[in-house]
């Protein structure tokens, strides 16, 4: 059993992480029969092997009944405290998929007392002086929880006194995402309320905990240090890691800063097919792969928001929450974000049935819940296939009488008989405190009707993430992408983009080209500078 859970290649990389453990880490599990059976067993079971391939973590296993229950306030089954005699953090359901990560992360963490924040956040953890409860709720097929998880754990790492997280796994906690009202992942409150929902940049997330609320523009702590660079490239998904590494192998120094986790959007899509290489990968792993890559070149930062981007006669400077970076050159790959059906009841139940990402969100959904999925190109088919493959009870709602999407996503569909609503919009959303109804309107035929659901997915296309476009004045297209040349050049010289940010097709392969095209453009310029050249 053990063996099905932990293959021996993660075996094999876990006993090479542990050996970086310094200090014994204490877990306490504890479970209870007739309370989350399946999920018992298999945080027993991990808990277990991780402890037989190192001598520095002990585990030790209690039932809810227990006194030291009763001593840690445990009632919840399974929940796993990490070394709880020195720090406050919890897990409250199994550590699995993506959250396994995370996990592993927090025990390394726990052990050496070194956290993954930045100076700057360690500066504005020292101005906290209240206790401080952090709960994040996770699912194991999100790409975005583990971060959050990681910037929570870290601080209850860092404040060990004053800051206490609890990292809930949504599915086997229904009432207690119920009680919350969470119904998407990563979602944080700050003891009963809010904090963020979605994954932070590491300075936000940092903030909000010190002033108690959530807080998403953060100012430099201070530090005029600047720090120098040939390339910043904007934004770490396929076109900005692969700028990174050409531009490095080209001898330029680069650094890539990722408001959120690296990936952009293929992290969340749930199977790539048309990648050439591989005949099918899960975006995630399709960019942890690149990312790898990145790092053995590139410096690569995760949570790092850009605030601000200033031009000094032809020295770009990028402001962020990190300090500020002086470059040569600035590649924008921003990419796009998702677009909305603005609709009665989306805005008001987004995150409680609303969602804009299947693969972090269809969890949720997987024990036959009745879910819509409106849009009709490739997104829209792979979230409803996904969907679909999870168990739950698919319709998509389409405007037209034909897909957009590609012939194999359109045949896959109607091979599993997933029904569609043709020409159809989705026009409201109805639900007291979650999604229970939706109402769709046939265009052609202007009927209404009322199907019930408990999750509607938006897969309608893409806006592009162009502020940093607009502060620099960069020229746009009609729909607010970067116009760019044939060698990525922007209207701005020194200023390049790649990606989805410059619309057109939206492909992996295109953005890794562009990215490739960009870094060796600006290669060439820095020698040879054509804005001179042409005066
Ligand atoms: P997309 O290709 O732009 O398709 C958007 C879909 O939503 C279209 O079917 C469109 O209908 C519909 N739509 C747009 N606005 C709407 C509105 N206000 N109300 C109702 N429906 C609306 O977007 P996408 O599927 O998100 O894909 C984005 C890009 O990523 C594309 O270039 C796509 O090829 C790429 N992508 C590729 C893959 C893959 O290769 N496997 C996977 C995912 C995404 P109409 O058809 O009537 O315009």
């Amino acid at each position: 059993m053990e063996d099905k859970l932990i293959s021996e290649d993660v075996r094999n990389s876990l006993k090479k992480a542990f050996t970086r453990l310094t200090d014994t880490v204490t877990i306490e599990v504890y479970t209870q029969e007739g309370m989350n059976d399946s999920f018992n067993e298999a945080a027993e079971i991990f808990m277990k092997a991780i402890s037989q391939l190192t001598d520095r973590i002990k585990v030790n296993f209690y039932k809810t009944g227990d006194k030291a229950a009763g001593q840690r306030d445990v009632k919840r089954s399974p929940t796993i405290l990490i070394d709880p005699d020195k720090c406050k953090i919890r897990f409250t359901g199994s550590p699995a998929g993506e959250e396994a990560a995370a996990f592993i992360m927090t025990l390394l963490m726990a052990s050496t007392g070194r956290t993954y924040l930045s100076d700057d956040s360690r500066k504005r953890l020292d101005r906290l002086r209240e206790k401080r409860l952090v709960r994040v709720f996770v699912s194991p097929t999100c790409p975005y929880c583990p971060q959050q998880v990681i910037y929570a754990v870290s601080a209850a790492i860092e404040k060990k006194e004053l800051i206490s997280v609890e990292i809930i796994e949504i599915y086997e906690n229904p009432d207690l995402a119920e009680k919350y009202g969470a119904m998407s992942v990563p979602t944080t409150f700050l003891g009963e309320e809010l904090m963020a929902a979605g994954l932070q940049p590491e300075d936000s997330f940092i903030e909000s905990v010190v002033e108690g609320k959530k807080v998403e523009y953060v100012m430099p702590v201070g530090r005029e240090e600047m720090r120098d660079y040939d390339i910043v490239v904007v934004g770490g998904g396929p076109a900005g890691l692969t700028a990174a590494i050409y531009g490095e192998r080209s001898g330029l120094k680069c650094i890539v800063l990722e408001k959120a986790n690296v990936g952009g959007q293929i992290s969340v899509t749930p199977v790539v097919e048309n990648y050439p290489g591989f005949a099918q990968i899960a975006g995630k792993t399709l960019v942890d792969l690149m990312a790898k890559q990145t790092l053995e070149y590139s410096a690569l930062l995760q949570g790092v928001g850009v605030s601000d981007v200033t031009n000094k006669d032809g020295i770009l400077e990028v402001s962020t929450g990190r300090g500020t970076y002086r470059t040569r050159a600035l590649i924008i790959a921003t990419g796009a974000y998702s677009r909305k059906l603005n609709i009665p009841g989306e805005d008001r139940l987004a995150g409680r049935g609303v969602g804009y990402c299947a693969t972090c969100d269809g969890y949720l959904f997987k024990d036959g819940k009745d879910v819509i999925v409106a849009g009709g190109g490739n997104s829209a088919l792979t979230d409803a296939l996904y969907l679909d493959s999870l168990g739950a009870h698919v319709t998509i709602v389409h405007r037209r009488n034909a897909f957009r999407a590609e012939d194999r996503l359109q045949q896959s569909v109607f091979q599993r008989n997933i029904p569609v609503e043709w020409d159809s919009i989705v026009e409201e959303i109805t639900g007291e405190k979650k999604v229970e109804k939706v109402s769709v309107r046939n265009k052609k035929t202007g009927k209404k009707k009322s199907l019930s659901a408990q999750g509607v997915f938006v897969a309608i296309g893409y806006e592009p993430n162009n502020s940093i476009a607009k502060k620099l004045d960069l020229e746009l297209d009609n729909e607010g992408y970067i116009r760019v040349d044939a060698q990525m050049r922007t209207s701005m010289p020194s200023v390049y983009a790649a990606g989805d940010i410059t619309g057109g097709i939206k492909q992996i392969v295109t953005a890794v080209s562009q990215g490739a095209t960009a870094a060796l453009t600006v290669f060439e310029d820095i020698a040879s500078p054509y804005w001179k050249k042409a005066l």
